[in-house]
């Protein structure tokens, strides 16, 4: 058998790679194992979340919680973030109330100007007094008139497009633009992956699946955990279980007493050429899993746009939230776990991106014209308790030596990572007296050149266009 490793992690999605970056700079040996062979290709993340105002049913203390977590995450991934707004709208058919979202994003304000107090990096959001604008119907009539900007810089030149194809009458007024941008998980997996490949104390190994967790702690072996793969065992005394929506199989096998959700989603892939300018992401409000569920288009590079509608014939599924029942892992039927395993079939890809085309047409008539553009980006999630609304999972400690990632929203993997190396000092795995000498060094040194290349291999390898690798406002 080879070397003790301090530290092993199952699961090379964006918590897996952030624990082992965060280890690998305090110079903490680590083993690192995914099952594919690539990291970050589970479940898809498209937005930041910076203030959770894709979410109108969330408390603040959730908002404030995303809104941190996401620029501690955008900081240390900055090729990953798009820095475009997001429009937010209500349509007169809901319930919600403007003066509720503006009240919020006031409270997000304030919050994000202590932020940058204690930290003036934290400014990634721009000037707080431009985190949102409001805008009128008055305003919307006036911006439509204005000729379309190609590269819009201010909010009024976003809202300038977006008001020449929006349906607006249709919508609560006023409506808002948002600092909340989009997040691209190519480019973030392939910053992670060539930083890890540069950090000698982690050891990476890609095409390793676990099969099997074993408990030593009480046989004085000298380590805690023997993982067994299909290609080798290895010892450790510390296991990190990260495998997303599958976390419950090894807590199952470890009789550890866990209870959670895990969800089924998927988003779809269009193209469209609406006018010769770029938009801002579109939402437009609605209660989850009724038919008039939240409607989103994000906007990607070379007309590419992806569309989230949540409801059941669009981005959600029939069976598709499970909740664990006589063991710690929920089990999907036999039709999502097919989905998951193979792949779709391209009937029903076909059938949900219509679908999904007709449910943004509603409120963007011109959408209607907008093709299939490439398979969906889909994937399973947990959710730890049995609150499906939770925005903000972390991590839970259920047994001595061994921690279970549980982030819902991908921005927590960085909070997720130190709070595990927070229980490692105490559970004294490692020394308490830690000290980071370049915060990033090992994210730092990748460039932006090498970023592009291995995310376009991401794209290509998983069957996406490659414009879906690029931002759509590109950085230095
Ligand atoms: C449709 C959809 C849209 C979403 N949009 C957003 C968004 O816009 N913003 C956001 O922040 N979040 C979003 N999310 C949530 C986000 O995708 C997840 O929170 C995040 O990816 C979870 O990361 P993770 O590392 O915990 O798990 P995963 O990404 O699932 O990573 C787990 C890893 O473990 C590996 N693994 C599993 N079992 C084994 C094994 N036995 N051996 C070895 N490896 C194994 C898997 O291959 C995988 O790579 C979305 C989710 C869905 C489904």
């Amino acid at each position: 058998m080879n070397k003790v490793h301090n530290v092993g992690i199952i699961g090379g999605g964006v918590s897996g790679v952030v624990v082992a970056l965060q280890l690998a700079e305090l110079g903490i040996d680590n083993l690192l194992l995914e099952q594919k062979g690539n990291v970050v290709n589970g479940p898809p993340f498209c937005h930041l979340h910076a203030g959770g105002n894709l979410y109108p049913d969330i408390s603040d203390e959730q908002c404030r919680i995303l809104m941190k977590e996401s620029i501690k995450m955008a900081r240390l991934f900055p090729q990953s973030i798009d820095e475009r707004p997001t429009f937010i709208s209500v349509p007169k058919t809901e319930d919600y109330l403007v003066d509720h979202i503006e009240d919020r994003l006031d409270m997000l304000v304030d919050y994000y100007k202590k932020l940058i107090e204690e930290d003036a990096s934290n400014a990634i959001l721009g000037d707080p007094e431009d985190y949102y604008k409001i805008y009128s119907e008055k305003d919307l009539d006036a911006l439509a008139k204005l000729p379309t900007v190609k590269r819009p810089a201010t909010p009024d030149e976003w809202m300038t497009n977006a008001a020449k194809l929006i349906d607006y009458n249709q919508l609560k007024m006023p409506v808002l633009l948002v600092q909340e941008y989009g997040w691209n998980m190519f480019r973030l997996g392939a910053q992670a992956q060539l930083a890890i490949e540069k950090a000698d104390t982690c050891t990476f190994k890609l095409n390793t699946k676990v099969e099997q967790v074993i408990d030593v702690r009480n046989q004085g072996l000298g380590y805690n955990w023997e993982i067994h793969t299909n290609h080798e065992t290895y010892r450790v005394n510390y296991l990190v279980n990260a495998s997303g929506f599958r976390t419950g199989k090894f807590d199952e096998s470890l009789e550890l007493d866990v209870h959670c959700l895990i969800e089924f989603k998927a988003a779809y892939v269009s193209k469209w050429q609406p006018i010769e300018g770029l938009i801002p992401e579109l939402i437009f409000h609605g209660e989850r899993g009724t038919p008039h569920g939240m409607a989103q288009l994000t906007p990607y590079r070379e007309d590419y746009y992806q569309i989230h509608g949540m409801t059941e014939q669009i981005t959600l599924f029939k069976s598709g939230l499970v909740e664990s029942i006589d063991g710690a892992q929920p089990i999907f039927n036999e039709e999502i776990n097919q989905k998951l395993d193979y792949g779709w079939n391209k009937d029903e890809i076909k059938t949900r991106t219509e679908a999904s085309i007709d449910y943004i047409a509603q409120f963007v008539p011109s959408f209607k014209t907008a093709t299939l553009g490439g398979p969906p980006m889909y994937g399973a999630q947990q959710i730890p308790g049995s609150d499906v609304n939770l925005r903000v999972g972390e991590v839970s400690f259920p047994t001595q030596f061994y921690a279970r990632s549980e982030i819902i929203k991908a921005s927590s993997a960085l909070t997720v990572a130190n709070q595990i190396i927070d229980k490692m000092q105490q559970e004294k795995v490692v020394s308490s007296l830690l000290e980071k000498i370049n915060n990033n060094s090992f994210l730092d040194s990748v460039s932006k050149d090498e970023i592009d290349k291995l995310a376009s291999e991401f794209t290509d390898v998983r069957g996406y266009p490659k414009a879906l690798s690029r931002l759509v406002i590109e950085r230095e």
